[in-house]
């Protein structure tokens, strides 16, 4: 209960009259502490068990489910992959790597060009915060085989 976030957004959870269950708070601690804040359940469940082997999955799935109906949670759904969860921070969209399924958060900023264009010129009110952009993380835009920055390959060879 050390990290202050986890602390801020367990007191909003009381304040809601959320109940709040040791897994509950284990969860939102694990959130809290994940790398760039976009894990799947299953990352959370192994993080969970380093800490009690004994933490059951379905306890993982259904308190994300209840965050997720507060509004704590917000759970991106990811065309090839498991859902991924992310704390309601500052807003943002995400970028989700079709090859290894990295999830990425980006500036909300980036998308108000297009949604006001959208709206000036079709009158379509764009979701931007449901907005989950495709493409290929910088990982894995490499081609196989390439090493960036690697040009003194045999081919480049020559005599003088
Ligand atoms: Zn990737
Ligand atoms: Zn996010």
């Amino acid at each position: 209960m050390a990290d202050p976030r986890a602390q801020a957004i367990l007191d909003r959870l009381r304040e809601r009259g959320v109940r709040l269950t040791a897994p509950r708070m284990a969860v939102v601690e694990a959130l809290v502490a994940a790398p760039g804040h976009h894990v799947t359940a299953g990352d959370l469940v192994d993080q969970l068990r380093r800490v009690d082997p004994a933490f059951h999955e379905s306890t993982v799935y259904r308190s994300l489910d209840r965050l997720v109906e507060v509004g704590a949670v917000t759970r991106i759904e990811v065309d090839a992959g498991p859902a991924v969860y992310h704390l309601g921070v500052a807003p943002h969209h995400h970028v989700v790597c079709d090859r290894c399924g990295r999830v990425i958060g980006v500036p909300a900023g980036l998308l108000d060009a297009v949604a006001d264009e959208l709206r000036a010129t079709h009158g379509f009110e764009l979701r931007a915060d449901a907005v989950t952009l495709p493409g290929r993380c910088l990982a894995c835009a490499v081609p196989a085989g390439s090493v960036v920055g690697s040009r003194s390959g045999p081919a480049l060879a020559h005599d003088h």
